[in-house]
């Protein structure tokens, strides 16, 4: 079974819907092996994205990511990293597939509600990065 690290973003959880997005993963057959609610630290949000330090939209991401708490999880499931790459959309939401949680209720190409991991690698980093083996269940 394959892991994946999801985090419900600030945007997601001041606009209420850290239960809609839950169920949609649920629906989709994944199973929930952690979960966490954390306000991210600056360094806590830069280090997460490190990949992405030399691009110009890094600060304001770093400052969003910040901006309150998130949801934190891992999901379990067969090929779970793909499978909720498409059930998260298009990064953009203008871009994202009609029914993907980006599209149904995702605001701009960085307030886009959720997070997941897109490899193996980046995976196994990222739930690394915010859960300790006994966490995970
Ligand atoms: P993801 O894998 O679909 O989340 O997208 P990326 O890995 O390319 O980007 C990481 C996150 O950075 C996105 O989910 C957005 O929150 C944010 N982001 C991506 N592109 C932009 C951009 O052009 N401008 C801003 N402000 N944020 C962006």
């Amino acid at each position: 079974m394959q892991k994946t690290l999801s985090i419900i973003k600030p945007d997601g959880v001041s606009k209420k819907l850290t239960g809609d997005v839950i169920c949609v993963f649920e629906s989709a057959g994944f199973r929930l092996a952690a979960m966490k609610m954390k306000w991210l630290s600056k360094a806590e949000a830069e280090s997460f994205y490190y990949v992405h330090k030399e691009r110009p939209f890094f600060a304001d991401l770093v400052d969003f990511m910040t901006s309150g708490p998130v949801v934190l999880m891992v999901l379990e499931g067969d090929n779970v990293i793909k499978r909720n790459r498409e059930i998260m959309g298009a990064t953009d939401p203008a871009e994202a597939e009609a029914g993907t949680i980006r599209a149904r209720w995702a605001d701009s190409k960085q307030n886009n509600i959720v997070h997941g991991s897109d490899s193996e690698e980046s995976a196994r980093f990222e739930i690394g990065h915010f859960f300790s083996g006994i966490e995970i269940f």
